[in-house]
């Protein structure tokens, strides 16, 4: 007896992104928070920021020279009236203009006074006491920028639905905002199964595992900008497992590992299924991680569980060997986190590097193996991490990337341009 859904099956690479880019395109985030600046970087905005004036506010000298009229020095060597300077921060130069045959000293990030339409690199003049030679014409318009060019006083800045990083940090200062009102973290819980793994503070017996998998799935939802929700460990068996599963549900996405292949003991996807559950796919054609799971359960709303974004709580079933939950985790959970978490779905980012040996493959599966990235720019060289297959959380941890196999290449030679996927 299978519960599994009529649709679900196992499906390309490319169709499970796209599958779990479509449902993500439907998630509503909508509980929002106000957070001080700088606790604001990883967070997706709620609200746009406006420009509160006109950006920059004042035509801004953009080199050290001075503030001319191009006219003026259409032909050179010309000899302006100097008849001032105006520094960074100077009030005073609303009372300044100036005139043909004039200049004045300007500096980088000064107000360029009226009159003047250019400014000449201090580099190109010369000045005696009240004059200065102008050796280099400069077009109208040349290094300042206008009033108002950046933006408009009330033009958006930062729409909502962005994601907050440094340079959106910088935006929102020099608009004033010190605190920024942004998506609450989706609250991701994170269920590891499996009747051999014990806790890590636990000793374990002879044949038990240490539970590594919730941990670095926190710390993997972590960096996504989710908030992880520790679940116990679900033993291989239906009741208690049900239970647990049941408990995630309380939270914006429930994450399991283990349970998901095809060992008798692996009642995740039955378990599941017996819920009000539908599957998206239950496999993709990837290496680490074909057996992962995707679905939707539209289990009724508990007591005084928090409300749903959509009608229902979306869940992954990872496969269990370590390095099969952490490739399956970037390649398919993040996106969905990231839309949780109000904002759009990053795309994978991929570079390329020369292979250092050669790589043979079995074909029909997209390959996502531990590598080391050395090397920058066009001398990155890249080596897959010597390991012992998906379980081999040491091998990874010396690993820095994934190199990316296509299912058609049984072979790669040494020298040979490849992907790069980096962690
Ligand atoms: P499974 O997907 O349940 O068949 O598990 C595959 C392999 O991953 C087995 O060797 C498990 O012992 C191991 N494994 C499963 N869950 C965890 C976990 N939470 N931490 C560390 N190893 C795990
Ligand atoms: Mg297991």
């Amino acid at each position: 007896m299978s519960p599994v859904s009529h649709s679900a099956g196992v499906v390309s690479f490319e169709d499970a992104r796209r599958i779990v880019a479509q449902h993500a395109a439907r998630v509503l985030a909508r509980e929002t928070e106000s957070v001080d600046l700088l606790s604001a970087t990883g967070r997706v905005l709620a609200e746009p920021i406006l420009a509160d004036r006109d950006f920059p506010p004042f035509p801004r000298a953009t080199r050290d020279g001075y503030a001319v009229r191009a006219e003026d020095v259409a032909e050179v060597t010309a000899r302006l009236k100097l008849i001032g300077e105006i520094r960074a921060g100077d009030s005073s130069t609303s009372s300044v203009n100036v005139e043909q045959g004039q200049a004045v000293s300007i500096m980088t990030g000064a107000p360029v006074p009226s009159g003047a339409d250019a400014v000449v690199m201090v580099e190109y003049t010369t000045q005696s006491r009240s004059t200065v030679e102008i050796k280099r014409s400069v077009k109208s318009g040349e290094n300042y920028v206008p009033r108002g060019a950046e933006a408009r006083q009330g033009q958006m800045l930062l729409d909502r639905g962005t994601r907050v990083d440094h340079a959106a940090i910088a935006l929102a200062a020099s608009a004033g905002e010190s605190r920024l009102q942004v998506f609450r973290k989706a609250r991701v819980a994170v269920l590891a199964t499996g009747d051999e793994i014990v806790q890590i503070d636990d000793d374990p017996g002879p044949s038990q595992i240490r539970n590594s998998n919730t941990y670095s799935l926190a710390a993997q939802v972590q960096n996504a900008g989710g908030e992880p929700v520790l679940l116990s460990i679900a033993p291989d068996e239906r009741v208690r497992l049900r239970a647990l599963i049941e408990q995630g549900f309380d939270s914006d996405l429930l994450l399991l590992s283990g349970g998901v292949s095809m060992g008798k003991y692996d009642l995740v996807e039955q378990v599941l299924g017996e819920l009000q559950t539908e599957f998206y796919f239950t496999g993709a054609q990837i290496q680490p991680g074909r057996p992962i799971v995707f679905g939707l359960c539209t289990l009724p709303e508990r007591a005084g569980a928090p409300a749903p974004h959509i009608h229902g709580k979306y869940f992954f079933g990872l496969p269990g060997n370590p390095v099969s939950t952490m490739v399956t985790f970037e390649l398919f959970v993040r996106p969905m986190i990231h839309a949780l978490s109000g904002g759009a779905p990053q795309p994978l980012v991929f570079l390329k590097a020369r292979l250092k040996s050669d790589v043979r493959a079995k074909t029909g599966l997209k390959r996502f193996l531990p590598a080391v990235l050395s090397g920058e720019f066009e001398n990155a060289e890249v080596e897959l991490a010597r390991w012992q297959g998906s379980g081999d959380i040491a091998a990874l941890a010396g690993a820095n990337c994934y190199l990316v196999i296509p299912p058609d290449r049984e072979q790669i030679g040494a020298g040979e341009s490849v992907s790069v996927m980096m962690r």
